[in-house]
């Protein structure tokens, strides 16, 4: 059995409103056995029995971070498509010519990086959306699964857990174009193919799970949209979706189908408490309503719908409707979970000239214990006894948040702050450093080897 006990200075403990001082965590064999919040004031002097073996942890330790949503080679096109106009779908031509270069290597050297930049910003899991399956021409690698065992690899080497949500991605548009150029790759022919290639890829990796995702109403025709919710509902997979990102969705969908995106997966049963919509930022009330009824949680990913210009989900109107809220880095424009937590406040405050919409625990929540569970790990996410052991330690004695109460740390701290990241018990940063992997270095070398010259 291996053991760690911890001081942290300041404790995030479930479901309370602060931070908590003076908090003794103790690890057995991955799991937390023992959380003993010290009396206020009695922290132990140096050489007290008791603690003397605990390692102090200066800052304030908060649940390890969950990730909702990534496509991590996304991440090669940070700060490349700024240079001029346009919006969404211009972007996305540029990110086809970086998914045009990938193969199982570049894309473990990329991921592997991209997944060290997550623990060294407190991510202890991440959710990957899926979908470039196959060779540039549509053929299948030797391994039909190559690349998602590609990102399965690269996730162990960054020391975070991983949930690959195998994208269902068949179609160009709403009313079933095909797929040509870049998106061929993406493609399995029809969703009985894909059920097929995803059902035969069962890492036995404890770090890596394997779930679902329809790209969108835009790739997966109506007619076969039960056939991926149906392979999620066997397995009690999550299943996610991309939803009613983009405006354009909503009205071809409404002129193909006669109803929103929202209206068309409840109807064919993609919708359901192990669902999760990531967006969401432009749904109708009525489809916050089938949101809420059919308890489909909700992934927000500010930074990337600030990027692209998609504009602000309601993210208080589906807070009030009882839709649960998690968080993602989606397009890695950002990979800091401080900066889409304390978005979705900010983001709210904008849209209404007024402050104060969420608490500083509930964008803990969306940003922890909330996102593990969209991502099937029920069992992470809190500094509780039983739980995974993730604790991420943020310095308060940085220029950024020296002077800072506790619990404004989401308001004032960003990636850079994190000193130390554990991962199922295990140290995976440590002094603002990655153990194995030198982050910077291995970013720029992956993604030279993937971007057009
Ligand atoms: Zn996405």
């Amino acid at each position: 059995m291996t053991t760690a006990r911890w001081l942290a200075e300041y404790a995030w403990l479930p479901e309370h409103a602060e931070p908590t001082p003076d908090v003794l965590i103790e690890v057995e064999d991955g799991r937390i056995a023992a959380v003993t919040p010290l009396t206020p004031g009695s922290r132990p002097p140096a050489g007290v029995e008791v603690y003397a073996d605990a390692v102090p942890l200066p800052g304030l330790t908060v649940p390890g971070l969950a990730n909702g949503h990534s496509h991590a080679f996304h991440r090669a096109l940070r700060g490349r498509t700024h240079g001029g106009r346009g919006d969404f779908w211009t972007w996305r031509d540029q990110m086809y010519a970086v998914a045009d270069r990938l193969d199982p290597d570049t894309y473990l050297a990329l991921a592997r990086a991209v997944y060290a930049e997550m623990a060294l910003a407190g991510i202890t899991c991440v959710g990957e959306f899926h979908y470039l399956h196959h060779r540039p021409d549509g053929g299948a690698y030797d391994d039909p699964n190559a690349m998602g065992a590609a990102l399965v690899e690269a996730a162990a080497h960054a020391g975070i857990r991983l949930t690959l949500l195998d994208t269902c991605y068949l179609t160009s548009s709403v009313d079933g174009r095909p797929l040509t150029g870049p998106q061929r790759r993406f493609g399995d022919g029809d969703a009985a193919r894909w059920a097929e290639r995803a059902a035969a890829f069962q890492p036995a990796d404890p770090h890596a799970r394997v779930g679902a995702a329809v790209h969108s109403v835009r790739a997966v025709p109506a007619d076969q949209l039960h056939t991926v919710a149906d392979w999620a509902r066997e397995r009690q997979a999550p299943l996610h979706v991309h939803l009613s990102e983009q405006p354009a969705e909503n009205d071809e969908c409404r002129a193909v189908h006669g109803r929103s995106p929202t209206g068309l997966l409840a109807e064919h049963g993609v919708l359901g408490p192990h669902t999760t919509a990531v967006h969401a930022t432009h749904p109708t009330s009525a489809d916050l309503s089938v949101l809420a009824d059919s308890r489909t949680a909700v992934c927000l990913c500010p930074t990337t719908e600030r990027d692209l210009a998609d504009g602000i989900g309601p993210a208080r109107l589906m807070a009030d409707a009882g839709i649960r809220l998690s968080l993602g880095s989606d397009s890695h424009a950002v990979i800091d979970l401080f900066e889409e937590a304390r978005a979705v406040e900010l983001d709210e405050r904008l849209r209404t000239r007024r402050r104060g919409h969420f608490a500083p625990l509930d964008l803990l929540k969306a940003a922890s214990v909330a996102g593990h569970a969209t991502l099937g790990w029920a069992d992470a996410g809190r500094i509780a006894v039983g739980a995974r052991a993730d604790l991420v330690t943020v310095r308060l004695d940085s220029a950024r948040t020296a002077g800072v109460p506790p619990v404004g740390a989401f308001f004032a701290a960003g990636a850079a702050d994190v000193e130390q990241v554990v991962v199922d018990g295990r140290v995976v940063v440590a002094e603002g450093r990655h153990l194995t992997v030198d982050v910077p270095a291995e970013l720029s070398s992956a993604i030279e080897a993937v971007t057009p010259a």
